[in-house]
């Protein structure tokens, strides 16, 4: 009998090296039999105006992907098309498979989609489970209920301890302790050398694909300067120069924020794990000999780590487990609309307009950013969650819906009702004094609450105090915020509530 004829639709956010699908055609004979998809949907990139950095880097990605499985001897259906829909009818039509496999989607909406597609394309479809989370194969929580919290740090040890990552024989956390956080979060010496990303000049694919994406559609930022890996060897190329430059002081840096580096030590290498261009295990195991090798101290090993099967996995599982209430939390109740400031970095406020300047030209920002400039602003002036979530999504080269969802609404703007985190992370201008060089060039003062020349998140984070008090006041995790508020008396309280109204109406 002539072997099935099979098409394997590979998404743009799969573009793994041991992809399960091509487990499939590992034969030659299998190799004819079979016809890989891939599809460029023009619908999906005008859904929002996604950062120009990123459309190049997604697309250069997928075209190089598509012509390393040529290379393999893979079968390569590659189409520019209106929709996914469209694009799978016209091949199903033009290869007649007798069957189509796919990897299920990373969020809600692919899954609906691919669900719905036997029944559209007549054929039979078989979703093979998504193999880029380690959550996918273990699950720490398999029977919690919807209402059950569950911490990261529980599940974080969960997932260490079952992937047998930094841990001894005995079951115990490697060097004694889950956690070295007291070594790490420190300021950033003012003499620190701080490498650079590696980066790499675009090659004729990425030429083609950056002269298509700047003249095509409207996105964030421009396509010049774009550098960024499109392969997994370059991607990880990128992440060993991590591990060589920057892992050692990953850990005692890792809330810093600088004018002089967008991404310090962190890793920068969010686009390539979410597109599947590096696996999050052999990352981790990787980080993990470094240490063994004594080539890196516990705290930045332990802190990377946390970030990749801790933070990253807890967010998956959460957004997973959250649908689809996570997609619609306002518990703050925040309906104001985003200042263009967000698109020009157009503000006096020095911190913002740089990391919004960053942000348009690069597509990205290192965690604080996003957590304590960004989001600490938008839930004190009452931004609408949905509308900073869209704006991360397109701003961002790392963005997508599964990612977005639980940082967004639940990390950052705690409009889930602290679901995801336990308390608002919300702060005034000493922790951004304390923790960048942003406020030594600024126009405001970090030290004054009030007056002309006051930082705004001062007055802000006053206000946004004095109107919840009795809110966080009932959570003992935000309990502490209010203590604060003996120091001030009833004249300076009107004043912060006056001056945060004031700069609150004129922002939109
Ligand atoms: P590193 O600091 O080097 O960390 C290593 C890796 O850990 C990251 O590459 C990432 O894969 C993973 N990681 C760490 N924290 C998280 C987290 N909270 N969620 C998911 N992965 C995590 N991450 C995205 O991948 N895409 C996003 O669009 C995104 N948006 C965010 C929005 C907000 C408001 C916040 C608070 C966080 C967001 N994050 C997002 C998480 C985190 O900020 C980024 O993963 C990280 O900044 C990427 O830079 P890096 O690779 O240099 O990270």
């Amino acid at each position: 009998m002539p072997p099935e004829r099979i098409s394997i639709w590979i998404l743009g956010d799969q573009m793994m090296e041991d992809h399960p699908g091509l487990a499939l055609a590992s034969d030659e004979l299998d190799r004819d039999a079979v016809r890989i998809v891939m599809l460029e949907s023009r619908a999906r990139t005008q859904k929002l105006p996604y950062h120009k950095k990123k459309q190049v880097l997604l697309f250069s990605a997928m075209r190089h992907y598509g012509a390393h499985l040529k290379q393999q001897g893979y079968q390569v259906d590659y189409r520019r098309v209106e929709t996914f829909l469209l694009g799978l009818k016209a091949h199903v039509e033009q290869w007649q498979p007798d069957q189509l496999i796919t990897m299920a989607a990373k969020d809600h909406n692919g899954r609906l989609f691919q669900g719905q597609l036997g029944e559209i394309l007549d054929l039979p479809v078989i979703i093979l489970p998504n193999s880029q989370f380690l959550v996918e194969q273990f699950d720490p929580y398999p029977d919690t209920k919807e209402d059950q919290d569950r911490v990261m740090e529980y599940f974080y040890r969960k997932m260490r301890t079952h992937f047998g990552v930094l841990m001894t024989e005995s079951g115990e956390p490697l060097g004694g302790e889950w956690n070295y956080d007291k070594f790490n979060r420190q300021t950033l010496p003012k003499d620190i050398d701080i490498p650079d990303i590696l980066g790499f000049p675009p090659d004729e694919i990425t030429r083609q694909v950056m002269a298509e994406v700047e003249n095509g559609v409207h996105g964030v930022g421009s396509v010049d300067g774009f550098n960024l890996a499109v392969t997994h060897e370059q991607a990880k190329l990128v992440f060993e120069d991590f591990l060589q430059n920057r892992l050692e002081n990953f850990g005692p840096y890792e809330d810093a924020m600088t004018q002089r580096s967008a991404a310090i030590f962190h890793s920068m290498l969010s686009p390539y794990i979410n597109l599947g261009l590096l696996d999050p295990l052999y990352l981790v195991q990787r980080v993990e000999e470094q240490y063994q090798q004594g080539l890196v101290p516990i705290n930045s090993a332990e802190g990377f780590i946390r970030q990749v099967i801790g933070w990253r996995e807890y967010i998956y599982w959460q957004y997973w487990r959250r649908l689809p209430e996570v997609m619609s939390g306002n518990s703050w109740d925040a309906h104001r609309s985003l200042p263009g400031f967000f698109w020009t970095g157009e503000t006096a406020m020095h911190c913002l307009s740089h990391t919004f300047s960053q942000i348009r030209d690069t597509g990205y920002t290192h965690h604080i950013e996003r957590l304590m400039l960004i989001c600490n602003f938008s839930l004190l002036t009452g931004l609408d969650p949905f509308a900073v979530n869209d704006w991360f999504l397109s701003s961002f080269i790392d963005a997508y819906e599964w990612v977005m969802y639980p940082n967004v609404i639940g990390m950052g703007l705690n409009a889930d009702s602290g679901r995801t985190a336990t308390k608002p992370y919300i702060s005034s201008a000493n922790y951004i004094h304390k923790m960048s060089d942003y406020c030594s060039e600024c126009h405001f003062d970090h030290q004054q609450r009030t007056g002309k020349r006051a930082c705004p998140f001062n007055y802000l984070y006053w206000n946004f105090i004095l109107q919840n008090e009795e809110r966080l006041r009932s959570n003992p995790r935000s309990g502490r915020y209010v203590l604060g508020l003996r120091y001030l008396d009833e004249e300076e309280r009107n004043r912060v509530m006056r001056q945060a109204s004031l700069f609150i109406a004129e922002l939109s």
